[in-house]
């Protein structure tokens, strides 16, 4: 069995493309339904520009999650992204005509930037298709929830973690199970009055995995506590669940304890990323990094203030990345990400009490 990943954005990804989704296999690409085909040519670079972007709007954040190299100051690169950063990246994409999703999220709390409802605006004006947020909840007020319905945001997931309140509330350092809960409600209800159909609302929880179930590779299922609380709003809200993962550039301390099921090792096949292929990330300074896990700018391939899009895209760093998957002698950052090896963090000490919570929950 596959271990579902952790980044939502990837799943958006597949379901938005699925009919023209295509990887590289063994250096060969496969080619889309729709004819259009993405080339991965024999220098690595490929064709056509991406059609899936991710902007960071911001990397700043206002939790302390502890899985995370945002929440735990890992990622060293903080920032909001400003008008004319987004303004280069909204021209670049322009120009070319080929974007049709846009994912505003990527190291930190995206509606912590004050022009974010500007930004989605935007996008959509230039005939983006879909476009998504993901946001920890804990930054709303009533008007910014209209605003979120009157933008035209297309999907909105919320990160809620654990296998109970109480543990959301541990693993989400600053966050409030309840108030999160009720800011979605909220948006829900809102979403009625208004006759909306968009948001499309998702809850994302994370968990974190215990010995025997990784030993089990027990499937992740959607914790009782949530499917009780939003009972309710059972057809309005879309729940994905994840285990914990360890992020590139998370330097995973003695405390923590990094596993993998028995099946643990290289995903099969592991010579290809549809990352690469598909998708490109700005990060708030106009950074460009090629893909949602690399939060700490690992691999930064470019930026966008200074190139273009197309120079970004094919150049010699994104060719050697490219190459290096295919080949299979994996920069650090592929080499312990999702994509090609499974891996799971937790941490034991901490689970103990974690367990506790489920029980008196
Ligand atoms: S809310 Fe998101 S970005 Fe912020 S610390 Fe938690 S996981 Fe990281
Ligand atoms: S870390 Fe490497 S393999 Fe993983 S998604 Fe990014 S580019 Fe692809």
């Amino acid at each position: 069995m596959r271990f579902p990943i952790q980044d939502t954005a990837w799943f958006l990804i597949i379901k938005a493309h699925a009919e023209h989704i295509t990887t590289i296999r063994n250096g060969q690409m496969i080619v889309s339904k729709l004819n259009e085909n993405y080339v991965i040519h024999d220098d690595f670079s490929v064709t056509p520009l991406p059609r899936v972007i991710r902007l960071e709007a911001s990397s700043v954040c206002n939790l302390k999650c502890m899985y995370c190299p945002t929440g735990t100051k890992h990622n060293n690169s903080r920032g909001k992204m400003n008008m004319e950063v987004f303004g280069r990246i909204v021209d670049e994409i322009k120009s070319y005509n080929g974007v049709d999703v846009a994912v505003l999220y990527h190291g930190g709390e995206s509606f912590l930037n004050k022009n974010i409802f500007m930004m989605i605006r935007e996008l959509r004006a230039i005939g983006i298709r879909l476009i998504k947020a993901n946001t920890n909840g804990t930054v709303f007020n009533e008007k910014m929830l209209i605003e979120i319905i009157e933008s035209g945001l297309d999907s909105i997931t919320f990160s809620i973690d654990g296998l109970s309140p109480q543990e959301n509330n541990w693993i989400r350092k600053g966050a409030d199970y309840f108030e999160v809960a009720k800011t979605v409600k909220r948006l829900i209800i809102l979403k009625r009055q208004m006759n909306s159909q968009t948001p499309e609302i998702h809850i994302a929880n994370t968990q974190i995995p215990d010995e025997e179930t990784i030993l089990s590779e027990k499937e992740v299922s959607t914790p009782r506590y949530l499917l009780d609380d939003f009972a309710e709003f059972k057809d309005e809200v879309i729940f994905e669940q994840y285990y914990t993962i360890k992020w590139p550039g998370y330097e995973c301390s003695a405390e923590y304890v990094l596993v993998g099921p028995p099946s643990a090792g290289l995903v099969e096949p592991s010579n290809y990323c549809d990352h690469v292929v598909q998708l490109i990330t700005f990060r708030w300074n106009g950074d460009v990094v090629p893909c949602c896990y690399d939060i700490t700018s690992e691999y930064v391939v470019g930026n966008i203030t200074v190139q273009s899009l197309a120079k970004i895209w094919n150049n010699e760093r994104y060719r050697k990345l490219r190459k290096s998957i295919c080949n299979g002698n994996y920069m650090p950052m592929c080499a312990s990400c999702q994509v090609i090896r499974r891996n799971f963090i937790w941490r034991n000490e901490m689970r103990k009490v974690n367990l506790n919570f489920v029980k008196g929950s």
